[in-house]
């Protein structure tokens, strides 16, 4: 089929988008390690995951064998609201580049939220309202998720509580104030409302927070208010489930022009949008019906997959949440507050982890700076100005559209662009007036961090 035939953006109907969310794990023969009993080192079974999180998601979190779970009408009509989202062909850049690649990218910035999240707030939104409860807890790190779940949150008529990491708190203002307008209550940290809180400022006094912490804290207010139960806007298996509606959306539009991408790439920081893009590719992959190269772009200052350490680990700071096994950096380990906010988590989704493991996707890490120079010349060349994280996926898009320029290969990219950066500009600041830096941890920091992971046998 000649390129001329694809358009720039392919949209789907309203009747195309996916009814059910595919669960990749049903296909993997090779099951994530099970989540565990940070005390007692056992699996953990439905009723110990009950009191933390909401019992519909428990389940679906569980469920390692139904292919595909049926998306409740109230979620579709809401994914209406803003979806399908375009999987847009960047002729533009194609261009700018002269390269023969063909480069796609599926946007999921087209709301207020600015990125993937909503996919999965709206579902965890409307389980906690169907069981009942008062409101939900969690946590946010560059603020997409706690927006995305306040939205969903107000939609619903739930409590929002959110945990927001300190440098994020102070650096985007704006954020925060999204949040407290759609209803949430945003609280920096760490904090002194929580005992997990007061600990953690205790050891590190003037700590600009991190992910794990603001989990920790999150948990621990879900656990002891009545009526309120934690939720977590990535790495769980049932967030890789929602942002399926990612991949499913992508694999339509690209079957409607017969396209078959040979590289998918998305960044990587809990694993949510990656695991969702890539889902239904990787479904045929694993069951040997076709074969993509699939890969995992993170950040070089927080490194989970690329210099990390497969094994057991806490998913939080304050070490109370279960166990998961995953590429970790170690759960004390704290980044360097790096502008990629939303990929400074220290592990890495579970279904991720075991499928890198088996040698089933690659992984590859970028610097700072030169993914704001991807970011720029993407603003610049196709018109959107792209959330840091996203922009870790433009930098190695470009990288392999560059290596086709030299070997004039015509192969098809296709990247998650997942959010917008218009809440990021201090970050955009700083590398328009050249302070930028790049933060690399020494193999010291990480050996010091790993050294601390949980014995488990
Ligand atoms: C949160 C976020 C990410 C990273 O999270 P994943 O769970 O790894 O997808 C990437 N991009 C944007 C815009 C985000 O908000």
């Amino acid at each position: 089929m000649s390129t001329k035939e694809v358009p720039y953006k392919i949209y789907l109907t309203e009747d195309e988008m996916p009814k059910a969310w595919y669960n990749l794990r049903a296909d993997m023969k090779v099951k994530p390690a099970p989540l565990m009993h940070p005390g007692t080192h056992q699996p953990l079974k439905a009723e110990e995951l009950t009191p933390i999180f909401c019992d519909e998601l428990v389940q679906q979190e569980l469920d390692e064998t139904t292919p595909f779970i049926e998306i409740p009408e109230e979620i579709r009509n809401f994914y209406k609201m803003y979806r399908p989202s375009p999987l847009v062909r960047a002729y533009c850049l194609e261009q700018k580049l002269g390269t023969p690649a063909k480069i796609y990218y599926k946007f999921e910035g087209n709301n207020t939220s600015g990125s993937h999240k909503l996919n999965s707030a709206i579902a965890q939104a409307y389980y906690a309202k169907k069981q009942g409860l008062k409101g939900v807890t969690t946590e946010t790190g560059a603020g997409q998720w706690g927006t995305a779940l306040s939205m969903a949150c107000a939609y619903f008529g739930l409590d929002c509580k959110v945990y927001m990491v300190k440098v994020s708190y102070e650096q985007k203002p704006f954020r925060r104030e999204v949040m407290r307008t759609y209803g949430a209550s945003v609280v920096p940290s760490p904090s002194e409302t929580t005992e997990v809180g007061k600990k953690i400022l205790a050891e590190h006094p003037g700590t600009t927070g991190s992910l794990g912490c603001a989990i920790s804290e999150a948990v621990e207010v879900a656990t002891k208010n009545p009526g309120y139960r934690y939720v977590l806007g990535s790495v769980l298996n049932q967030v890789l489930l929602h942002q399926s509606v990612i991949g499913l959306e992508t694999k339509t539009a690209l079957d409607k022009y017969g396209i078959k991408p040979d590289i998918i790439i998305g960044c990587a920081g809990g694993g949510s949008n990656l695991g969702g893009l890539i889902a239904p590719f990787m479904g045929e992959k694993l069951r040997g019906e076709a074969d993509y190269r699939i890969i995992a772009v993170e950040p070089a200052s927080c490194p989970s997959f690329t210099r990390g350490t497969f094994a057991y680990d806490f998913c939080d700071t304050g070490m109370i949440c279960p166990l998961a096994k995953m590429y970790t950096l170690g759960s004390s380990f704290i980044p360097s507050a790096n502008h990629a906010g939303g990929l400074r988590f220290h592990g890495m989704s579970t279904t991720l982890s075991q499928l890198y493991h088996d040698g089933f996707m690659e992984a590859t890490s970028v610097e700072q700076t030169s993914v704001f120079e991807a970011a720029e010349m993407f603003a610049r060349i196709e018109g959107i100005l792209p959330a840091p994280e996203s922009s870790h996926a433009i930098r190695v898009a470009i990288d392999e559209a560059l290596k086709c320029k030299e070997t004039g290969e015509e192969k098809t990219i296709v990247f998650g662009l997942t959010g917008t950066g218009y809440f990021d500009l201090v970050a955009y600041q700083k590398y328009n007036d050249g302070e930028m830096s790049d933060y690399i941890p020494t193999d010291e920091e990480i050996a010091a961090s790993v050294a601390k992971l949980p014995k488990v046998d």
